[in-house]
């Protein structure tokens, strides 16, 4: 599971039409993101190792990942969840989606579904040691 307990961690998701935005957003805040546990659901996960960050894969959206952070923050082990959604796309696990939504507004956790909240969460000094 978590890497270091001491650190927070961000849940990493991006729907398809996003994942290139997500994986280039999260490689150009590298020194950000390193201050955190990442974890992701399966394929976003895969994309974000593939650029050298270390993130827990979970299974894909479809089969289930996101049920499984949603899971997690429910646990209090997840801190801030990046979701990039796609507006335009159909989802066959809408249901798991709009439960990990839900789960963020239950127990408060930031959530950034697009790429202008992202910047402002990276920027905030409210989360994060070091702010960029
Ligand atoms: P994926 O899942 O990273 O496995 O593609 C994301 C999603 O569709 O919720």
């Amino acid at each position: 599971m978590n890497d270091s307990p001491a650190k927070k961690t961000i849940a990493l998701i991006a729907h398809d039409g996003k994942k290139t935005a997500l994986v280039s957003f999260v490689e150009s805040h590298r020194e950000w993101f390193e201050q955190f546990n990442l974890v992701g659901t399966g394929t976003t996960g895969g994309r974000i190792l593939e650029s050298g960050l270390s993130v827990e894969c979970l299974a894909s959206g479809p089969l289930g990942g996101d049920a499984q952070i949603a899971a997690r923050i429910t646990e209090g082990l997840v801190h801030a969840v990046i979701f990039f959604r796609d507006p335009m796309g159909k989802h066959p696990h809408e249901p798991d989606i709009n439960m990990l939504l839900r789960q963020c507004d239950v127990h408060s956790i930031p959530l950034a579904t697009n790429i202008s909240t992202a910047h402002l969460m990276v920027g905030s000094h409210g989360f994060g040691s070091k702010p960029l």
